[in-house]
């Protein structure tokens, strides 16, 4: 057994607050009506989900009726793409290939199934996209197109600032689709001031609940639909909804946007800590994508020098008691290489990490692995030729 245990993932899930799981608790027993029920137990569940809707979308600058609660933010891009492909409001798809899977294997699908043209953006070193050949795909692509960005990867940090990508796409008619699961709750968002038409939240990012979401479709935009059935929310997305989830999110935006300035500047020091840290300790260490302060400071891809012991780097660590995510190739533990890692042409043969954090990590953490780092290299002979 390890001796500490050390959580360094957040940007794949965070642990629930305690006042999260305290607002959501009598929604499983107690208050466990149908909110589409007509009865007290229904209307009682109703109230709550719509009073949650209130609180997010004034959190969010949106207007209620904007938001279509999911069960994940992979449901809600899915809806999105094949919302729009399906009912033919848009003709053709504009993706980066920074993209989560949950936005390409929808357009792929897409794509190939229903022969909708399908396009990539090219992108630099850092993943941002080249604005020139966006506007020469929405030009040639038959329009209207559905542009999907990503603004904060998930994988590599690197944001895309909407107002120039939407200025281009909104000239050629389309439509802008960018997922924001990384951006809600750990950045003050005012979707009234951004130019975005669709975008999506995944309320187990920001130390809400597992299995619960929202889409944002701007009004006057074409509504996607996935799931037909009921006439839960609005007809828009069949499916009783997830009461104590919908709450659960909604306490969890609002807490931790409380105390954004204070976490940002925590997560920031021990992102920057990490970064200069570990410069010291290998000097020719590599970052993927933005480790500048400009990147999305939950995230730092660390790639690693070649060495030996960066052989199944990923186990050594979690048998050590530090969960981290692979960003790269079999060589640090993980099954396949990333797309994300591909895209921005990060060498392969060096092991890279995506060490991710939160409010709940401290200085002392990173310590414990950079000592732990330090004795696995130093324990690791090099091959003598
Ligand atoms: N988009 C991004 C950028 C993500 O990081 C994730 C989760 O890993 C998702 C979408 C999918 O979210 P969910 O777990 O709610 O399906």
């Amino acid at each position: 057994m390890p001796k500490r245990r050390i959580y360094l993932d957040a940007a794949a899930t965070t642990p629930l607050l305690p006042e999260v799981y305290e607002a959501m608790q009598p929604f499983w027993s107690q208050n466990f009506g149908n909110p589409n029920s007509l009865h007290t137990w229904g209307r009682e569940a109703r109230v709550a989900i719509e009073e949650a809707r209130r609180t997010i979308s004034t959190l969010i600058g949106a207007q209620p009726d904007e938001l279509i609660f999911t069960a994940s933010a992979t449901e809600a891009a899915n809806t999105i793409i094949y919302g729009l492909v399906s009912a033919r409001h848009v003709k053709s798809l504009i993706v980066s290939r920074i993209e989560h899977h949950c936005v390409l294997e929808p357009a792929q699908f897409a794509h190939h199934h229903w022969q909708i043209p399908l396009a990539y953006i090219r992108n630099d070193n850092l993943g941002r996209i080249d604005l020139n050949h966006l506007e020469e795909l929405l030009k040639t692509l038959p329009r209207p197109a559905l542009v999907c960005v990503i603004h904060a990867n998930n994988e590599i940090a690197t944001i895309h600032e909407p107002q120039p990508i939407a200025q281009l796409v909104h000239h050629y008619e389309g439509f802008l689709f960018m997922d924001m699961v990384q951006t809600f709750g750990h950045y003050a968002i005012n979707l009234a001031e951004l130019p975005i038409d669709y975008t999506i939240a995944s309320a187990h990012k920001f130390h809400g609940p597992k299995g619960v979401g929202f889409l944002y479709v701007r009004k006057g935009k074409p509504v996607p639909i996935l799931l037909r059935g009921g006439a839960q929310e609005r007809q828009f997305r069949a499916g009783t909804e997830n009461v104590p989830g919908i709450i659960g999110m909604a306490t969890a935006l609002q807490t931790v946007l409380n105390h954004l300035n204070h976490h940002q500047q925590h997560i920031q020091n021990l992102r920057r800590y990490l970064r200069d840290q570990l410069k010291t300790l290998f000097p020719d260490i590599l970052f993927n994508g933005d480790a500048s302060d400009q990147g999305l400071y939950t995230v730092l891809n660390v790639c690693f020098p070649p060495h030996p012991a960066g052989e199944m780097l990923l186990l050594r660590l979690d048998i050590e008691g530090i969960a981290a995510s692979a960003g790269s190739a079999c060589s640090s533990g993980a099954h396949q290489r990333s797309h994300v890692l591909e895209a921005i042409g990060a060498p392969p043969n060096r092991p890279s990490i995506r060490f991710s954090f939160s409010h709940l990590n401290t200085q002392d953490e990173l310590d414990y692995l950079l000592e732990v780092l330090k004795r696995i290299y130093a324990e690791t002979p090099t091959p003598t030729t």
